[in-house]
């Protein structure tokens, strides 16, 4: 999914979010859809890393071309296909978020809401894409990725 439209589902959920739960406030609601959008940062970061390229037009057409690519390949394929590494993309980093949220600050619960919301949506399109149960773990992904 595409951050246009992770923004503006994003938009819908935190407008609910805060409607059901106002002491929030603005900044618990900001925070929300920031991180509900800004997750993806992990995909550009690899596209820099991959293409040693800090251009964010290029990561975006990078990436637009190897989603077509990736949706090219039969349904049975594409949960074979050569993994790309996103290490925020995972259930590690929203444990990490919860323990900071109860050590420091509840806006880390903010950043964790809007994690657990994009990857639920990122989660409901690859089941759409392919047969295979999509994996929410940044460290198998990590030994999967090296060893591909
Ligand atoms: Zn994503």
């Amino acid at each position: 999914m595409f951050p246009k439209q992770h923004f503006l589902i994003g938009l819908v959920f935190s407008a609910l979010f805060v409607t059901a739960f106002p002491q929030i406030g603005i900044l618990g609601f900001l925070l929300i859809l920031a991180s509900s959008v800004l997750i993806d940062v992990d995909h550009y970061l690899y596209y820099v890393h991959e293409e040693k390229n800090w251009s964010l037009k290029n990561a975006f057409k990078w990436f637009v071309i190897k989603h077509k690519e990736y949706l090219q390949l039969p349904k049975t394929e594409r949960s074979k296909h050569r993994k790309l590494f996103f290490f925020l993309h995972g259930i590690e980093p929203l444990i990490l978020l919860f323990i900071l949220g109860y050590f420091f600050h509840t806006w880390f619960y903010y950043i964790l809401i809007g994690f657990a919301f994009h990857l639920f949506l990122d989660i409901v399109q690859i089941k759409k894409y392919q047969d295979s149960l999509y994996k929410l773990s940044v460290i198998y992904d990590w030994f999967r990725f090296k060893r591909d």
